[in-house]
């Protein structure tokens, strides 16, 4: 039993090939990532294409796999494998491995399919011992350099496989202790690795070895097998280590991929001035620019260049330094670009003026960067544009959006608090710690920063006024997030050590105390928190778009942006609303590229000015006479918004949601608001107070809310959509087309829509009669709890259209209270739970399921039906994947949002098109 399933483990490993050569026979290419790791497959490549690349030989991944299916032991063919690899790299370099003459050192790199912090660092100059060391030295008649290497060689295999590493309470890796004690003893410390001498090396070596003796009890390996061997067991050993498991679990990584092996013959960047060692990218990441970006270190090997010890310089200095190898690596950095269409982040070493590659990768870029190696490699035809617009990260796009700061100046900037990046860019400002003051100071000409524990409905006109918010309190889908989302605002929120005291007027952060007029700054996009002023400038993307800057539009990343955006529609499958409740916001979007609204929620109407009072009369009416009366005063104020929303929508469709929120949100609840109310209104305070009792719920969200304040107070729906239809008349009569889409909240039952129908079908022949107009409108339903989405095909029957609103099918659906979520969700994440925040990434497996379930039944019922989502994850790059995976027509998402949608709607539809 126990051999035959052995046997089959063995049987995995399929071809019976572990070791692929690279150099002038190359078995591997760079399409063999899984198999090779991302290094090995690169180097493979790189030789192919006839790049100098030192030779060497990659053990593939499923050693790996086999080394852990088997107790940790490698497939019997592997060492005689290993031992050609070595034969082929001697003979290619006339070296040989544990030679007396002409040693052969190489390096034993990791390599997983992508780089993984995690997995064990390199080893160089592997097989050099006591006496290849003189070997290597006779050789090269550069004994500095030889005995530079063997003491590199036994700090890092030390290390890395032996680890001799800093124990608990030590300061000092013990290697550099060593280093810096002879230093000290020689030198009085002041002297540079670089002018250690012969002698100091060969003393360095001798103690290293002695630490080693003393750490792990053993002596150094001296045989280069030994050494070989246990290098290679180290980098599969190192794919199991905490760190590694950790980084996988965290970003998904199956534990079967295993990591590969790099024996690699050594190239040295340390013999002298002539050599050196660098890492480049073939254009600027940051900005984007198409020029040589790097640095490198003289007389160096790689590690140096990152270590820190040394500051490298630019690589445009090896133009005066090297002038040949800098053609050269010209000459590479362009055929690296043609070959492999993306801009290469790579590692190389030059050894007496000879310049070797030792790596090359896709480089890591900035949204700013990614939007214009995208638009340039199309235009140099090295991409084309469907390519180009895969090139742009959805989720990063937002960056491009914002305002920034000044670099110069936030690098001086004082951070005295973080928090959550709830509105990315930058926003600078003195601050108000109310709606009231904040405006009074903003019709001033202030730049205001307004300052919240937490915020609420109340506080909308601050916001408005600010240029940023800071709230002590609340997460990223708090009500600050969500509307400086909505608008666009910078936004710190949750940061906790910022202490408001409003009766004081002061903020106080750290024990320093600032009052009201006093300047904070904020970084939305990294959560910081700056004391004083520290300059910003708008993104020219938003300048030229909403603000009509022609400066701003005449900018290559305005123009750059635009081109992609319009790659991105015809792309697309799907189009991209907005949700949207002011004609400036519905402006915004369209600048944006929105075709419509997908959600106007309307209860943001009945909250400005006077109209609040309207409402809490109509609230608190005892009659349907006191009722209808306080519906009447709200009717042209809804009429006129809606006329506005029209009118900015050009003849774009609008979606718009009836009264949904529990009517206790809009009612006052101090006493001394209350009596405030009690007076506005002329209504005895006890009235009032009554009524808020009599409102209270223990469960609001799952209470009397959406399409049943409708059906009790069918008055309520009437007026609304009195107001919708005489607003599309008026606007219609100006020659603009209306396309209103009644959305009745929170259905569960046919019955509940029909009822609401019948109400909506009456107001709509009223005023067409009335108006002598005809309306072209129509009426659906959102769907949001489980049941409706379960029996969408009888809801079907009388609804135009759907909308899914996943904000609350994800509460309902996995009973959970996203307000609440707070508290266990975190935990969740941490025990694998859930993996992804549901309220920000649609849960594919369960909600989702609810959604492809509706969509089945809804088209079944109704074909044509048209589908949409208006939920929070309308503009979540991921969750748009799943949407248009079930074909929706549209998605809807703030209006700062819409050029993150399109984007990742555009990509959504081509990965379809091309799986792979
Ligand atoms: P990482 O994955 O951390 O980048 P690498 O395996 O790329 O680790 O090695 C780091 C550096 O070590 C390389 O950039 C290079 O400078 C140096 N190095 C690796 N192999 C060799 C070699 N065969 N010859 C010379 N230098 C090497
Ligand atoms: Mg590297
Ligand atoms: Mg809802």
């Amino acid at each position: 039993m126990a051999k035959a399933a052995k046997k089959a483990k063995t049987a995995k490993t399929k071809s019976g090939k572990f070791v692929y050569l690279f150099g002038r026979k190359t078995d591997g290419n760079g399409t063999m990532k899984p198999l090779l790791g991302g290094k090995g497959a690169n180097l493979a490549e790189m030789c192919r294409i006839g790049l100098p690349v030192p030779p060497g030989f990659t053990i593939t991944t499923e050693v790996c796999t086999h080394y852990y299916a088997n107790g940790r032991k490698y497939p019997s063919a592997l060492k005689a494998q290993m031992e050609g690899g070595v034969a082929s790299i001697e003979q290619q370099t006339k070296k040989k491995f544990g030679d007396l003459t002409n040693p052969l050192l190489v390096s034993v790199r990791s390599g997983a399919r992508d780089s993984m912090p995690g997995m064990m660092d390199t080893i160089l100059n592997l097989g050099l011992n006591d006496q290849t060391v003189e070997a290597l030295a006779r050789k090269t008649q550069n004994p500095r350099f030889a005995w530079d290497c063997y003491r590199r060689f036994i700090q890092m295999y030390g290390d890395v496989v032996l680890g001799v590493q800093k124990r608990p309470g030590e300061d000092h890796e013990p290697f550099e202790t060593v280093i810096e004690g002879l230093k000290h003893e020689r030198y009085h410390g002041g002297i540079e690795d670089t002018k250690l001498s012969v002698e100091d090396l060969q003393e360095l070596v001798r103690r290293f070895k002695a630490l080693v003796k003393e750490r792990v009890g053993k002596n150094f390996p001296s045989s280069p097998w030994d050494q070989l061997m246990g290098a290679v067991g180290a980098v599969f050993g190192s794919w199991m280590n905490d760190r590694a498991i950790v980084y996988r679990r965290k970003y998904n990584i199956p534990t079967e991929w295993g990591t590969a092996v790099n024996v690699q013959a050594m190239v040295y960047g340390n013999t002298g001035d002539e050599s050196g060692s660098g890492v480049a990218f073939t254009r600027n990441p940051a900005n984007g620019e198409k020029e040589f970006y790097g640095e490198f270190l003289i007389n160096a090997q790689g590690e140096d260049v990152v270590a820190g010890v040394r500051t490298p310089e630019p690589v445009a200095e090896l133009k005066k330094q090297m002038p040949a190898a800098y053609k050269e690596l010209e000459r590479i950095r362009q055929t690296l670009e043609r070959h492999f269409r993306d801009v290469q982040d790579f590692e190389f070493t030059i050894e007496d003026g000879v310049v070797y590659m030792l790596q090359t990768r896709n480089g890591k870029r900035t949204a700013m960067a990614a939007l214009k190696f995208s638009i340039d490699m199309q235009k140099e035809k090295l991409i084309d544009w469907k390519t180009a617009v895969m090139r742009n990260p959805a989720d990063q796009l937002e960056q491009l959006l914002a305002p920034v700061f000044d670099a110069a100046e936030a690098k001086k900037a004082e951070v005295i608090a973080t928090g959550l990046p709830a509105g990315p860019g930058a926003a600078s400002g003195q601050i108000y710690l109310n709606a009231d003051r904040a405006v009074t100071a903003s019709d001033k000409g202030e730049k205001v920063l307004l300052v919240r524990v937490e915020t609420s409905p109340e506080d909308l006109r601050g916001m408005i006024a600010a240029e940023g918010i800071l709230t002590a309190r609340g997460g990223v889908s708090s009500h600050a997030a969500l509307v400086a989302r909505q608008m666009g605002k910078v936004c710190v929120c949750g940061a906790s050590a910022v202490e408001v005291d409003y009766g004081k007027r002061t903020v106080t952060v750290a024990g320093r105390v600032f009052k009201e007029g006093d300047w904070l700054s904020i970084d939305g996009t990294a959560g910081k928190v700056f004391a004083g002023k520290v300059k910003t400038a708008p993104s020219e993307i938003v300048a030229g778009l909403i603000e009509g800057d022609a400066a701003a539009r005449r900018t290559e990343k305005f123009r750059s942006f635009q081109q992609l955006m319009k790659w991105c529609s015809q792309a697309s499958r799907m189009s991209v609303r907005t949700n949207a409740d002011t004609p400036e916001q519905t402006d915004n979007a369209i600048a944006f590229g929105a075709v419509g609204i997908g959600l106007c929620r309307t209860e943001h109407m009945f909250f400005e000015g006077d109209r609040i009072d309207a409402m809490r009369e109509m609230i608190l009416a005892e009659s349907l006479e006191e009722r209808q009366a306080a519906l009447d005063k709200l009717l042209p104020y809804q009429r006129d918004d809606f006329a506005g929303i029209f009118r900015a929508l050009k003849g774009y469709p609008a979606t718009i949601r009836f009264l949904d929120p529990p009517l206790h949100e809009f009612l006052p609840h101090t006493p001394e608001q209350q009596a405030d109310l009690a007076k506005k209104i002329n209504v005895p305070v006890d009235r009032i107070r009554a009524r808020v009792e009599q409102l209270h719920e223990f469960n609001p969200m799952l209470g009397f809310r959406g399409c049943r304040l409708g059906i009790e107070y069918p008055e309520i729906s009437a007026m609304q959509a009195r107001a919708v239809f005489e607003a599309a008349a008026i606007v219609q009569k100006e020659g603009i087309k209306v396309r209103p889409e009644i959305m009745i909240p929170l259905v569960g039952f046919k019955r509940e829509l029909d009822l609401q129908l019948e109400v909506v079908h009456r107001a709509a022949r009223e005023v067409q009669a009335e108006r002598k107009v005809k309306l072209n409108y129509m009426v659906g339903t959102m769907i949001e709890v489980p049941r409706g989405a379960l029996t969408a095909d009888e809801i079907a029957q009388s609804a135009e259209f759907f909308s899914f609103g996943t904000n609350d099918l994800t509460q309902t659906g996995l009973g959970m209270s996203r307000d609440d979520s707070g508290s266990f969700l975190p935990g969740y994440a941490e025990r694998e739970i859930v993996t992804k925040n549901p309220f920000a990434t649609i849960d594919n497996t369960g909600v989702g399921q609810l959604v492809d379930i509706a969509v089945t039944k809804g088209r079944a019922a109704r074909p044509g039906i048209k589908l949409g989502i208006c939920g929070e994850h309308g503009g979540d790059p991921a969750s748009i994947h799943f949407f248009e995976k079930v074909k929706l027509d549209y998605v809807s998402c703030s209006p700062f949002r819409v050029p993150v949608a399109r984007l990742a709607a555009a990509q959504a539809a081509l990965s379809m098109k091309a799986p792979d």
